[in-house]
């Protein structure tokens, strides 16, 4: 094959050409290569390299290979080649390459080894879910044959003239070229290629190319902002750990609307200069195309990384990213695995979202991600914040990383006032009605002075229950847990864990009775609420029922933007990071609805998501002000919130924790095991919890044991759940303490079961 032509397109596919022979190598210079695969496993597994593929593989490349019962053929990684082990043991072969070249470089290998023991779970399984799936399957790209001249070649060979023209235009060519150009400069059709082929003067090689590239809209270029004093000592200290190049993180905590973008751009703009790169991560709902075209507007080449790009796309994207033509990159979680050759710097914005941690293998945290890729490269991690999570603020205060601290918004805008609102004797309230008095009041206000208006509620759908008023029972999932949540627009009753739906009848399915109670309060609901007592006015709902056309998000904040709709409401994903100049009023329309949930960072997302949603008003000259409605006033995550005051919030949660042995002052790994059956599980709970306790104590274990019990959501998706909390003031213990325990674990329990090392969802 032409290796130049190899170098400038795609590389074509080892096994479009047929599987190499399978060989066993020579026993005296063997080489071996250690193979991970797509299963929960530790181990490594060691297979020769027969010689036709030995000058092909690279570790990060994928391979088949002869694995399990039956020897079937099954893909895996390439993580390492060397010398076979000295147990001479008989080893299998590889039966070929699937990659011509590396899905991951070396430090990347190094970062999903990493991972995985850091999570307790399988290298296979995290490098599998950490190349996307387009760029395994190029995405995008199509193989092409090409035609050029073999070695066999002899000029003195007499042709005939369609022949020689053939030949003759493969001599004067650089490059091997494709039919359809081959037979337009040569004046011929394809029979003369053909015989040349036969008489092996020319030959075909199959590549890949692209067939596929993403245009751009053209965005005009921005000047950077004068940063004022907060900002540029913020960028002062960011560049001072750029220049030691050495890996520091950096938490940056400032108040809503202070600029921390605008020094998150600058420190770019540093690292670009030194002809390095940057990765930033941000919550994938602060993904719009505001927030793209800040970037874009600033920076020549930035990649955007989101969970809508086609596999196509995303193939190009990471080709892109690959290639170094990518100056910054921005993207949700697994942005992080970005393939930059030559980073310089990570900043994740919105430290405190929950989304950076992934649910599923691998159940990674997308911050100590970084800080690990941020250590390896010696190059500094930037989290901002303006409500950083506990664990971010004590490394802080342990002095694991270094605080900046921006408290003031720009141009000493005011933080908006913020009121708090009992609402348990309002009139308004007590008819089971969304808008209080006082909140009522306030949007008439805000109204009549052209000002727009953002409400905040956590709940999607109509009314999260049904409820019968004769025997007290409300309609239920019969697979999970959780009541049913009437969504009126598509009348149907929906389970919010698993998407079960039904078009319940009017009578209780329990005890007959006519007339099912709606409870709650719904988007659903209040969208119908504000329509009622304001007729005539504008109401936009953004919750993930509305917005599920890709772009439908995007769209809606735009029309927001423009003034076209006074009042938005909707759930969290109106509550992050967006910016609009002219909303006065913010009404939170019913505080308590996380501060209840049997979770140990109820009372911090309480106040960060006050705190967020408090800091979308009050941006520009206009003010503006914030209503909380609650039934719990004197809760302090609530009033600290009212006050701007991330510290005074903090200091004693913190003391709390502490007290209570929980994180950030303990690290926690959990464990669910879920069956259909509940005696089962339960027994199945109780001797793996037993088993675990043993192996703590023969191994003299510093980790302590809680469980088994119930898991909050005890039914979810037809299975029953259990859980068990493992916890100790370090990790390493905990993670000893799993791979000690897993081999007996697996012969004598009989329930499948997972672990979440710092988990962050509880239910
Ligand atoms: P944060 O992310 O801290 O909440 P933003 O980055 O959204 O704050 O900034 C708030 C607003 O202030 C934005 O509209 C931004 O363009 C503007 N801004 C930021 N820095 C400056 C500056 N130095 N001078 C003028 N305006 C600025
Ligand atoms: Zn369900």
């Amino acid at each position: 094959m032409n290796n130049a032509r190899q170098k400038n397109l795609f590389s074509a596919d080892h096994t479009e050409e047929g599987p190499y022979p399978w060989e066993l190598a020579e026993a005296s210079d063997q080489l071996t290569a250690s193979i991970v695969f797509n299963r929960p496993l530790e181990t490594v597994y060691m297979y020769l390299v027969p010689e036709a593929l030995r000058d092909i593989l690279q570790p990060g490349q994928r391979v088949r290979a002869p694995f399990g019962r039956g020897d079937r053929p099954t893909i895996g990684f390439c993580v390492d080649l060397g010398p076979p082990p000295k147990s001479s043991r008989l080893l299998k072969s590889l039966e070929s390459v699937i990659d011509n070249e590396p899905l991951l470089s070396p430090k990347m290998l190094e970062l999903t080894r990493w991972i995985a023991d850091r999570y307790l779970c399988g290298w296979g399984q995290v490098l599998e879910s950490v190349v996307p799936a387009g760029v395994k399957k190029k995405a995008g790209t199509r193989v092409v044959r090409f035609f050029q001249l073999t070695e066999n070649f002899d000029a003195a060979t007499k042709l005939p003239p369609k022949q020689q023209a053939v030949v003759e235009v493969l001599r004067s060519a650089e490059e091997p070229l494709e039919a359809e150009e081959l037979t337009n400069k040569a004046g011929c059709g394809i029979s003369p290629i053909n015989t040349l082929r036969k008489k092996g003067i020319i030959q075909a090689v199959r590549q890949r190319t692209t067939s596929w590239t993403v245009e751009f809209d053209l965005i005009e270029k921005v000047d950077d902002l004068q940063l004022n004093n907060d900002q540029q000592q913020s960028l002062s200290f960011i560049c001072d750990a750029l220049r030691a190049k050495r890996h520091e993180t950096l938490l940056l905590h400032g108040v809503t609307g202070s600029g921390k973008t605008e020094v998150y751009i600058q420190a770019i703009r540093e690292v670009v200069s030194y002809g390095k790169q940057a990765i930033v991560l941000v919550p994938e709902i602060s993904l719009t195309p505001q927030t793209i075209r800040q970037f874009r507007s600033r920076f020549d080449n930035v990649a955007v990384l989101h969970s809508h790009l086609s596999d196509a796309e995303r193939h190009w994207q990471w080709q892109q990213i690959a290639r170094g033509s990518v100056q910054v990159v921005v993207g949700a979680r697994s942005a992080i695995f970005a393939p930059l050759a030559n980073l310089g710097l990570i900043v994740i914005d919105e430290e405190h979202e929950t989304t950076f941690k992934q649910e599923t293998v691998p159940r990674y945290h997308a911050r100590e991600v970084a800080r690990r890729r941020a250590e390896m490269e010696n190059i500094p991690l930037i989290l901002g914040s303006a409500t950083p999570t506990l664990e971010a603020w004590q490394d802080a205060h342990e002095n694991r990383s270094r605080l900046i601290t921006m408290d003031k918004r720009i141009e000493n805008r005011p933080m908006p006032p913020v009121v708090i609102v009992d609402v348990r004797n309002d009139p308004h309230s007590q008819k089971g009605e969304g808008i209080g008095r006082a909140l009522g009041n306030a949007m008439r206000m805000a109204l009549s002075d052209n000002g727009q208006i953002i409400l905040f509620l956590n709940v999607r759908g109509f009314a999260p229950a049904l409820w019968c008023r004769a025997c007290g029972e409300s309609l239920r999932c019969p697979d999970c847990d959780i009541t049913l949540t009437w969504h009126k627009d598509r009348q149907f009753a929906l389970c919010h864990s698993c998407d079960y739906n039904t078009v319940p009848s009017n009578r209780c399915p329990s005890c007959g009775h006519s007339g099912m109670r709606m409870i709650g309060m719904g988007t659903q609901r209040l969208e119908a609420e504000v329509k009622a007592k304001f007729p005539g006015v504008k109401c936009l709902r953004m919750d993930s029922d509305s917005m599920s056309k890709p772009g439908s998000h995007d769209a809606a904040l735009e029309r927001f933007r423009h003034g076209e709709v006074p009042v938005l409401l909707g759930t969290q994903m109106i509550a992050k990071g967006l910016d609009f100049p002219n909303v006065t009023l913010v009404g939170v329309v019913d505080a308590d609805t996380i501060l209840h949930q049997p979770d140990l960072r109820a009372t911090e997302r309480t106040f960060q998501l006050i705190s967020q949603v408090a800091g979308r008003t009050g941006r520009s000259s206009r003010g503006g002000r914030v209503l909380v409605q609650t039934c719990c006033p004197t809760e302090p995550a609530i009033l600290k919130a009212a006050e701007h005051d991330y510290v005074g919030f903090v200091q004693p949660e913190l003391a709390h924790r502490k007290e209570f042995q929980s994180p950030p002052f303990r690290k926690l790994a959990r464990i669910i095991l879920r069956g259909p059956n509940e005696r089962d599980l339960q027994q199945q709970s109780q001797i793996f919890a037993d088993t675990l306790q043993k192996k703590i104590n023969e191994m003299e274990s510093p980790a302590c044991l809680l469980g088994p019990a119930p898991a909050p959501i005890t039914r979810l998706k037809a299975n029953y759940r259990y859980h068990i909390q493992l916890s100790a003031t370090e990790l390493e213990p905990l993670q000893q303490l799993w791979r000690a325990a897993v081999p007996e674990l697996q012969k004598k329990v009989n329930v499948e079961f997972i672990v979440d090392v710092d988990p962050v969802s509880m239910r």
